[in-house]
């Protein structure tokens, strides 16, 4: 299968610290996925408009990602999908479908893959555009550094992310994290390589590239 034309990503930033919240949608059959509906369901109802929902994604289950979500699933009415990895602080979330380390989902002629980033939460995940170089990485990775840990043990997980998928992806690929500017990563690779180098000791918490 060739493409002219690339899945369409729309952008919205939404909610009082602002979460981006993402619509991908095939330029062909116009069906549509939106990755965390952290709030305001107006808003993202916008960026799916002219098309065909198939599916509400969550990269993990920390409040300013799913803020809408039951919301926007009783407006939709379509499955919910998301990592079976421990929730945030007990919450409750009835995933339609449970999504795996490389398992795909499908829009229109496209497809995602994903990937599994635990670290800043146990049930964090990435989606990767197939054939294409834009990954949907929630809170995994930001322009400035990882995602924030709560534990050493958090920290020492997110360390172990970075070196073994985030390095392994190639140098064109374009970031587009939960919050912040997308980001090309091989803009970022020294810095991370310089990060993962250090030792560290039992830190943890909000992170950057150059401590
Ligand atoms: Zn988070
Ligand atoms: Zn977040």
């Amino acid at each position: 299968m060739s493409h002219n034309t690339k899945l369409e990503l729309r952008i919205r930033q939404v909610g009082p610290w602002p979460m981006n919240s993402y619509a991908l949608v095939c330029p062909i059959t116009k069906q549509s996925v939106l990755i965390d509906p952290g709030a305001d369901s107006k808003a993202l109802l916008e960026i799916l408009s002219d098309t065909q929902p198939v599916g509400l994604l969550v990269t993990h289950t920390h409040p300013d990602h799913i803020g809408a979500l039951d919301e926007m699933q009783t407006k939709l009415n379509v499955p919910v999908m998301a990592h079976p990895g421990s929730h945030y602080e007990g919450m409750k979330l009835d995933a339609n479908r449970w999504l795996n380390h490389n398992d795909t989902v499908h829009i229109g002629n496209y497809a995602l893959q994903v990937y599994y980033t635990p670290g800043h939460i146990d049930d964090m995940i990435c989606f990767a555009i197939e054939k294409d170089n834009r990954i949907i990485v929630g809170d995994t990775i930001f322009a400035g550094g990882p995602g924030k840990t709560w534990s050493t043990a958090g920290f020492q997980t997110t360390l172990q992310t970075m070196r073994n998928i985030i390095l392994a992806w190639p140098d064109d690929t374009v970031c587009y994290p939960g919050h912040g500017p997308h980001f090309r990563l091989g803009d970022k690779r020294a810095a991370i390589e310089l990060f993962l180098a250090k030792g560290h000791g039992d830190f943890f918490g909000d992170a950057t590239w150059e401590m």
